[in-house]
């Protein structure tokens, strides 16, 4: 659950990341976002709390009470933003990869897939986006500590460093939230403006 993704808004209410309900959940109790519900309405880590979770299925407990989980947070300040890159994290290049093994082409659920170093780190590989693909648990053990050549295997895509959070393949991957929708299409409309600019 802490794990599970949580979309993130400048104050324009557009979407610059997605990150983890226990990384949304220490950012709203130290005043950095707020949370908004349904109605578009924000909470600060108090009115959030007070919040009755009775109508909600999602609630996790923190500090000693039930909350209600949000899936959607926006910043209150002005400074973090625009994030012109995307920050580099496992979340993101799930995102990325849309979960898919980037060595058997296969779907599958966050649990079964790891992060895998193309080049190996004792080969010296980096930690980079272009050397970090999403590989499932048996690729990765079959890989072992060898690069794609030796252990014969071939990438389905080169990686590389997206240019915006990946979200106009999120409504496929299995992170993609209900409550995430009203604003994703905003960010396709700011994505092909931004395209458009000279
Ligand atoms: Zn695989």
């Amino acid at each position: 659950m802490l794990n599970s993704a949580v979309l993130v808004l400048n104050r324009h209410y557009l979407p610059i990341d997605v990150t983890s309900l226990k990384r949304a959940f220490v950012m709203l109790y130290s005043g950095i976002v707020k949370a908004v519900d349904e109605q578009y309405r924000t909470f600060d880590f108090e009115s959030w709390s007070e919040l009755s979770v009775a109508a909600h299925a999602e609630s996790i407990g923190v500090v000693g009470k039930l909350i209600r989980v949000p899936r959607v947070v926006t910043l209150t300040t002005f400074d973090r933003m625009p994030r012109r890159t995307v920050r580099f994290s496992r979340m993101n290049i799930l995102l990325r990869d849309r979960h898919i093994c980037q060595y058997c082409g296969v779907r599958y659920s966050r649990s079964n897939l790891n992060l895998d170093h193309v080049t190996p780190r004792a080969h010296g590989g980096k930690t980079t986006w272009e050397n970090i693909v999403t590989s499932c648990l048996r690729c990765n053990r079959v890989k072992g500590g060898r690069s794609p050549e030796q252990a014969h295997m071939r990438l389905i895509r080169r990686p590389f460093r997206p240019n915006a959070v990946p979200f106009l393949g999120m409504a496929t991957s299995r992170s993609f939230r209900e409550e995430w929708k009203p604003f994703i299409n905003i960010v396709d409309f700011s994505y092909w403006n931004v395209e458009l600019e000279p």
